[in-house]
């Protein structure tokens, strides 16, 4: 147990208490024992000097002149009584005493017990005895005829011997106080001790907590007000751990919430010294969290906008919004940034909290999105605008020869075999992008879907003189998936060969597997595709040469398809293509399992 200073405290207090009392107890005591035994003398000198005066001869004795009988009755009276006796005439003069030779002591007129014994019944005195030099009590009784004065008889005692029997009994006294004190003081001790333990245990249990140790508790020693303080305490102590728990619960679960946010989050104190930082934040802005903490923003993101916006929120106490380029790796991020005040207690700013989000993905998602619907616009724009000025041409002019009419209603009939065209593309697209967007998932033998794809573009290979070979397998080669989307895909990239291949050229298809996907390749011996172009055509609407794609039927959006087809199917597609020689695209999709197959 600790060292308890109250402890001392209170029983310095008791122990002034205990020998202040001791002290006075043994000096009153001693006084009123020095008192009795001083009065008990007195009376035993007063009972002796009576005595003498009692007897019949003194009067005698006193009206003469010393006589030896006196004397010797005072010497036996002396020693049976073990008191100095004298006999003192009226006059002064010694008649006789016990102890010492009368003749050779002075006149003792002027004694003052014998003074006040000539007008009083008793004379008492305390002094020093110049006959015997001692210290001495003295009591005088008159010796009376009548009334007239014939001197005293005087008892003595010498203070000494009651001196040294007081002696012994003061020193009775002190050992008697100074035990009681000393038992006094043990118990004192235990007392100080019982009260003040209580008290130090609750100053050590406040000190453990007040340390952070909140599951200590103080012991309820009594029902007095002490143990109600340590009950009081413990109380006060459970209540400031259930805070202390909800408050870390609450912080585990912000730093939770925080941490799980797909925003970045950085909160800040009133003078912009970071005090959280998420890990998205800190991927963000390219910096570690755990070592931002507690450094100025600035510092840590180098940034002016967050800086300036953190800034004008503090400054206004309000919320801002901004937006920041930060130079990526790969490309440039755009983050948007929300910055809001953090009120604490009394509503005064005490810090802020930025928010920080990604948005460059949105915001190239959006620019697709514009770029999409102005591409659409645009197709569709173009054939309508045709098919309308021929139809108005048609019907305006009544008199047009046959054979252009025969011609413009040709055209009208190619435009709208583009639009139509144009629309299912869109349509495929739309179905494509959206969830789920296969119809039916079942085992597909790929070779079927070669004849089918082959079967289609055989016209139009037909018309161009273009050879077109095929290489199958003799077994089945199966994939998981939707027969008419695959047959699709192939009709694309043939009828893109067939399309990209001068008249008379040559396109190859082949069919092959390796252990776990099947593999489709189209060859053609065509124009081949321009390095700079290659990046881009599986893009929607992307075509290296518009007029010319547009000439052959073209809508900008076949390889889109082909790529979301192969995608939708776990696959993937790529290709290689020289200017001038050829290109080759290939297809690779996952064969199916036994247990698909089953
Ligand atoms: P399009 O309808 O114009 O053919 P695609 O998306 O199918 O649109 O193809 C995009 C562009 O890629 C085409 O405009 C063309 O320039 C080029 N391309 C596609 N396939 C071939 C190929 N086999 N040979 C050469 N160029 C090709």
């Amino acid at each position: 147990m600790r060292r308890s200073r109250f402890l001392w405290k209170l029983y310095a207090g008791y122990a002034v208490l205990i020998l202040t009392t001791a002290a006075l107890v043994g000096v009153l005591v001693g006084r009123s024992v020095v008192d009795s035994a001083e009065k008990q003398a007195h009376n035993e000198l007063l009972a002796r000097a009576r005595a003498l005066v009692a007897d019949d001869r003194m009067i005698g004795w006193f009206r003469a002149d010393p006589d030896k009988h006196i004397q010797q009755w005072f010497g036996e009276q002396g020693v049976a009584t073990g008191t100095r006796l004298t006999a003192i005439r009226a006059d002064g003069l010694v008649l006789a005493d016990s102890d010492f030779n009368p003749h050779q002591m002075e006149d003792h007129g002027t004694r003052p017990e014998f003074l006040a014994a000539q007008s009083a019944p008793v004379g008492y005195n305390k002094r020093r005895s110049v006959t015997s030099q001692i210290d001495t009590m003295y009591v005088a009784v008159p010796v009376l005829a009548g009334t007239e004065f014939l001197g005293v008889a005087r008892a003595a005692y010498p203070l000494d011997t009651v001196e040294s029997e007081l002696a012994e009994i003061r020193a009775q006294v002190v050992l008697g106080a100074t035990a009681a004190a000393v038992v006094a003081l043990v118990l004192a001790f235990v007392v100080a001790r019982r009260t003040t333990r209580p008290l130090v245990e609750i100053t050590s249990v406040a000190d453990a907590i007040a340390r952070g140790d909140y599951r200590r508790r103080a012991a309820k020693t009594a029902g007095d007000e002490i143990g109600q303080l340590a009950t009081s305490f413990n109380s006060m102590a459970q209540q400031l751990l259930d805070r202390v728990d909800t408050i870390s619960r609450d912080r585990e679960r912000l730093v939770a919430i925080l941490g799980g946010m797909v925003e970045g989050v950085v909160a800040t104190d009133v003078n912009e010294l970071v005090t959280h930082m998420n890990d998205v934040a800190g991927r963000i802005l390219g910096v570690s969290p755990a070592q931002s903490i507690g450094r100025p923003i600035y510092e840590v993101t180098r940034s002016a906008e967050i800086s300036e916006t953190l800034g004008r929120a503090l400054h206004d106490r309000d919320r801002e919004a901004a937006e920041m380029v930060r130079v990526g790796p790969h490309e440039d991020e755009v983050v948007e940034l929300r910055v809001a005040p953090l009120r604490g207690a009394g509503g005064v700013v005490d810090g802020a909290i930025v928010m920080l989000h990604n948005v460059t993905e949105l915001r190239r998602l959006e620019r697709i999105r514009q770029d999409f619907v102005a591409n659409v616009s645009h197709e569709l724009k173009t054939p309508i605008t045709a098919i309308r000025g021929m139809a108005e041409t048609l019907v305006e002019d009544a008199d047009m020869p046959i054979a252009t009419r025969e011609r413009f209603v040709e055209k009208i009939k190619d435009q709208s075999l583009r639009l139509s065209s144009l629309v299912s593309d869109l349509l495929t697209m739309g179905r494509l992008e959206s969830e789920g967007s296969l119809v039916r998932i079942e085992p597909v033998d790929l070779a079927r879907v070669v004849d089918s794809a082959t079967t289609a573009v055989a016209p139009v290979a037909d018309k161009r003189r273009t050879r077109v070979s095929v290489d199958v397998p003799g077994e089945a080669v199966e994939v998981l998936g939707d027969q008419d989307a695959l047959e699709q895909m192939l009709t694309n990239l043939l009828s893109n060969a067939v399309k990209y291949t001068p008249a008379g050229g040559e396109v190859w298809v082949r069919l092959g597997r390796s252990a776990e996907v099947a593999v489709l390749e189209v060859r053609d011996s065509g124009v081949g595709i321009e390095p700079i172009h290659q990046k881009r055509i599986f893009e929607r609407f992307y075509r290296v040469d518009k007029a010319r794609s547009r000439e052959l039927g073209g809508t900008g959006l076949g390889l889109a398809i082909v790529k979301h087809i192969s995608l939708a199917h776990g696959g993937d597609v790529s290709f290689e293509s020289t200017p001038g020689r050829g290109t080759v695209f290939r297809v690779r999709l996952p064969l199916a399992t036994e247990d698909d197959v089953a």
